[in-house]
């Protein structure tokens, strides 16, 4: 479904050059569930950026679902991510001005994948499944950071997405919380989405398949959980 082949990716400040990802290939299938882990610094975002068409690599190709996104422009890589990819960000990212409500109706508005008629009942379907129904009319600022993150949850599976990308999504949230998200997470990885997750929790790896260790923009160890699990 994705795969990356021989990324590099190089940022310049003036004549230096720091290499920040350096010959990382990587495939990930449909209904995948993959933690990424490493050092910060290790280039974690880079490679998420780079795998979700945000940025573009210096040098390699990202193939996703048999089409290559260097090939598109900026437009249609929008267009691409509104329909197929829900992101979720350490820091939430809900727009302040909106009710949750209306934060998981916009990327339905924008795209227009799910008929205009639906939306309203989707919206509270996935404020359901993450279990807050009951502040529908609140505005994000009324809800703690780890209700934030599930409407951001279910903001990023408004539009039916097969893949989701989270960047150190518990990062600000304590234990309790962290728990929650990771329980959802886990349930969409049940239901069949692919789910590709920057994480520092080493309890998080149990619901996953798959491990990804970055050190210093390589991969130095790509691990199925299971085997590990035996090993161990
Ligand atoms: P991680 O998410 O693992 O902490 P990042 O991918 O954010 O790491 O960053 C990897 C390295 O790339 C860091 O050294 C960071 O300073 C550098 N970096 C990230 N973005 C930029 C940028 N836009 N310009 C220059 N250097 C950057
Ligand atoms: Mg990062």
């Amino acid at each position: 479904m994705i795969s990356l082949k021989g990324i590099e990716k190089i940022y310049k400040n003036g004549s230096i050059e720091y290499p920040v990802l350096k010959n990382v290939s990587l495939e990930i299938g449909q209904g995948e569930f993959v933690i990424i882990m490493g050092k910060s610094g290790s280039g974690k975002s880079t490679l998420l950026n780079i795998l979700t068409g945000v940025d573009k690599p210096t040098k390699g190709e990202v193939v996703i679902d048999k089409t290559n996104i260097g090939n598109y422009d900026e437009g249609k890589i929008a267009e691409w991510r509104g329909g197929n990819l829900g992101i979720i960000f350490q820091f939430f990212q809900l727009i302040p001005t909106l009710s949750v409500l209306e934060n998981i109706l916009l990327p339905m508005d924008l795209v227009k994948k799910i008929p205009s008629k639906d939306r309203m009942s989707r919206a509270m379907q996935l404020l359901k499944k993450v279990g807050l129904v009951d502040h529908a009319y609140k505005m994000p600022s009324a809800l703690s950071g780890g209700e934030q993150q599930r409407v951001a949850i279910a903001r990023a599976l408004a539009n039916d997405v097969q893949l989701i990308v989270a960047d150190e999504p518990t990062g600000n949230l304590d234990s309790k919380n962290a728990e929650i998200i990771f329980e959802l997470f886990n349930k969409l990885k049940k239901e069949g989405k692919t789910v590709i997750m920057v994480t520092h929790e080493r309890e998080m790896i149990k619901g996953a398949g798959r491990k990804i260790l970055l050190k210093d923009g390589e991969i130095v160890e790509d691990t199925l959980v299971e085997k590990e699990a035996k090993v161990g």
